[in-house]
Formats: structure tokens, sequence, C-alpha cells
């Protein structure tokens, strides 16, 4: 049995969800140790015992230690088995990442499965739907592994009461390889201000100050609103290149004004312009483990963030990998997976 230190790293709840995918995967059993050491409020918060429920859920695997504020945990996975299954997080917990918890087991499965996620769909600190649809499952089925996801209900921070659906695999061809060392010239730039119980206003200062700070078109960024149990806003842009995509995205929250969140995703998109790197600072640490899981590959990016090294540590304990980080053109670095 392996033994995770979930202290390593940002000391967050990626540790925790990058373990159990890799042992459903692997049939590798584990326990962690010092949960989100690294949080104000470390242990297992509702959300990581629902990622973990749903490791339990699609393998029929054991794990000891699944408590509110539980600080270790023991997980032994079953075998995967594809099928139609519901996670109900009970709060506005993300559904996302309880998504990117099954998703890879369930991809590499020769029939296809349907998932049911209820809970929060635009959480801060979590890939917005927005992220995953147009950044994530593209270029992870360019390694192999597919997924079609659907937003039912949108459900923001802290209301919740949002649905996700999934239809996952089957696994149609063999892992492949992942190379986007240059994104290629630029396509579009496309964006939302998107909104839920709010007054207009704040989406359209939103679109209008983004629009200026990142002097794009008129139209370029688009204002939405949306059914929610609770008020919520989100500011998101996708930037796409000849060989990749990414999103970028900012929460609306009390106390920061219109004109700060489109300044916090502005700030974003610059760095990553300037810095050349093909992928943004999350979804380079969201690729590491499907591009372990494929057939390796390398990526430029922008300055690893801890989450990245976490989930280097995390992968490496449990998959016979070699990940290297090394300088790229104007400050971007090259993160290589080597089977
Ligand atoms: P905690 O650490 O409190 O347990 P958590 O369980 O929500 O928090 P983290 O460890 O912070 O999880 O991991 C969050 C994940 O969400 C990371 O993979 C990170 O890249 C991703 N993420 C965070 N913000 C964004 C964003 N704006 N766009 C895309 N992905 C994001």
């Amino acid at each position: 049995m392996l033994t995770i230190d979930g202290s390593q790293g940002e000391g967050g709840g990626q540790i925790l969800r990058s373990a159990l995918t890799l042992s459903l995967l692997t049939g590798e059993p584990f326990r962690i140790e010092k949960i989100r050491a690294g949080r104000a409020k470390p242990g297992l918060l509702r959300q990581h015992l629902a990622a973990v429920k749903a490791a339990v859920q699609i393998s029929g695997g054991k794990a000891q230690g699944v408590e509110l504020g539980s600080t270790a945990l023991t997980f032994e996975p079953g075998e995967v088995r594809a099928g139609d299954y519901g996670f109900a997080i009970g709060s506005a917990g993300a559904a996302s990442l309880v998504f990117q918890t099954v998703f890879l087991p369930l991809a590499r499965q020769t029939a296809a499965s349907r998932l049911t996620i209820e809970g929060g769909t635009h959480n801060l600190a979590a890939p917005p739907f927005e992220f995953l649809e147009r950044a994530f499952l593209p270029a992870v089925r360019r390694m192999g592994f597919d997924a079609t996801l659907t937003l039912q209900r949108h459900g923001f921070y802290p209301a919740g009461g949002g649905k996700l659906m999934a239809e996952i695999g089957p696994v149609r061809t063999g892992p492949e390889k992942f190379v986007a060392e240059d994104r290629g010239t630029l396509l579009s730039r496309n964006g939302e201000a998107m909104f839920a119980n709010l007054g207009v206003d704040i989406a359209r200062r939103e679109a209008g100050r983004l629009q200026e700070l990142l002097a794009l078109a008129e139209g370029e960024v688009k204002i939405r609103e949306v059914e929610a149990s609770g008020p919520g806003n989100l500011l998101w842009i996708e930037i796409r290149h000849e060989h990749i995509t990414d999103v970028f995205t900012a929460h609306g929250e009390l106390n920061v004004t219109a004109e700060q969140v489109a300044g916090k995703v502005a700030k974003q998109v610059d760095k990553y312009i300037e810095s050349e790197a093909a992928i943004g600072a999350h979804l380079a640490d969201q690729l590491l483990l499907p591009l372990a899981l494929a057939g390796g590959g390398r990526f430029t990016t922008t300055r690893p963030t801890p989450h990245t090294h976490s989930n280097i540590a995390v992968i490496e304990k449990f998959l016979p990998v070699e990940i290297t980080i090394t300088d790229a053109r104007r400050g971007a670095r090259l993160i290589e997976v080597s089977l």
C-alpha cells in the first residue's frame, strides 16, 4: 500500500483526488495522511467526501476514514465498471472536480458511462464548466480519452444546486502521445460575462472593461443571464490558437468591483500571451495525469504552480513515468512526461 503525504506542495484537495484516480487506474491501494494540511480548514470537506464516495461507487472499492474533517484516509479500489452513476455533493462543492476524479478510469472502459453530478458548476478555485468544455476536454480527446459534458443547471457558490451530465467513453483508440510546444497563430478570442440573480449592469461593466483591457472587438465578449438557485457571476474568455485552446476566468465576488473581475481575467491572458507558452497554469496541472496515462508527451506552460509540482509527485508514486520541467522560450517552461 502506498503512503501519500497530503501536505506536500499546496497541501490541498488535489493530492487526494489525483491519488484516487491513479489508484482506480492501477489497482494500487493507498493511505493518505495530513489531508489538506495546507488549508485554513484542513481535512475532508463535503466535496472531497463526494470524490471518495464516487471512487468507491464506480469500483466497488473500500474506504476508511471518510468523515467530514478527517485528516487521514485509506482507499482500496475494486474493479472499475462502466455504467450509469449519480453523485450528489450536497452543497456547492465543485461538480467538475468530482467529474475529473472518475473521468479517466471510466474513459478507459470498453463500454460508455453516464454520470449525473449535482453540486456547484461554477466555483472559486475549481474548473468552471466552460473551461472543462472548451479547454480540458478538447486537449484530453487528443490523447484518446472521450467525454461530452452537458450543463443542465447552473450552480454558483454558495447556493449550489447545479447539475452536470457527462457521457464518458468508451475507449476508442489506444492512448496517443500529446505534444503542444507551440500554440500556433491566434484564431479567435471569445468570451462571456455570465450572471444569475444580479443586475445586468455588473456583466455590462465586466464585458466593457475586458474589451478595453484586451483591445477586443465589439461583440467578442457577450452578456448572458442564466437561471440558478442563487446569485452568481463568471467572466470567461476562450483564447483559440491553431494548436491549442485555453480558457481564463474570474468570478464576481462581494466587495470586488466588476472592473477588478475584468482585470483578473486580463492579467491571466496577458501573462499567457507574453510567455508564448501553449498551456496556461490551470490546464497544465490538469493535463499531467491524462498525459502520463496516454502515450506521454510534452507541452510548454507558464510558471508551474504548486498544484503542478504536487501532481507530479503523486503521479510518479503510482506510475513508472518520469516528469521533467526545463526552461523554454520567453520564460515559459517545457514539461515532458516520459514513459
Ligand atoms: P482545497 O485545496 O481547499 O481542498 P480543492 O479541493 O477545491 O481545494 P485544489 O487543490 O485547490 O482543490 O485544486 C483545484 C483544481 O482546480 C486544480 O486542478 C486547479 O488547476 C483547478 N482550478 C482552480 N481554478 C481554476 C480556474 N479558474 N480555471 C480552471 N481550473 C481551475
